[in-house]
């Protein structure tokens, strides 16, 4: 089903939380560009409230410093909803630090990466969630 406001049919939808809007635009060009729809969100209590909803959303990207929520909280919140349980969470954050990579994947993440990041890489690690 497709309307001419609403996602294209065969495209797949990607979660994108970042609090800084030129890494949030670099991600959505590079997805964009791809089989991908992205809807881009600035803290991580926006994050969890599309999570929340019943929109389609295939595979969701975190930022772990955001504010009001980080990334690894959003993560936390989202295996609790049955529906997200099994969707892929990548995980991004500019520490690199083995303490939050240890922690993203005990609370459930798919995968886990460190900016700055290629776009090629990126794009790389979503398809690889298919
Ligand atoms: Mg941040």
């Amino acid at each position: 089903m497709t309307s001419p406001d609403g996602p294209v049919e065969g495209t797949r939808h990607v979660l994108v939380a970042d609090d800084e809007p030129h890494i949030g635009r670099i991600i959505q060009m590079k997805l964009e560009a791809g089989p991908y729809q992205v809807t881009l969100v600035p803290d991580g209590r926006a994050a969890l409230d599309r999570l929340q909803s019943d929109e389609p959303i295939e595979v969701v990207l975190l930022d772990i410093m955001m504010p009001h929520l980080s990334g690894l909280q959003v993560l936390e919140e989202a295996r609790k909803l049955p529906h997200r349980r099994d969707t892929p969470i990548l995980i991004l954050t500019a520490k690199g630090q083995d303490a939050d990579r240890i922690r993203a994947m005990g609370l459930g993440a798919t995968d886990f990466f460190t900016k700055p990041f290629s776009p090629k890489k990126l794009m790389a690690r979503v398809d690889a969630c298919f």
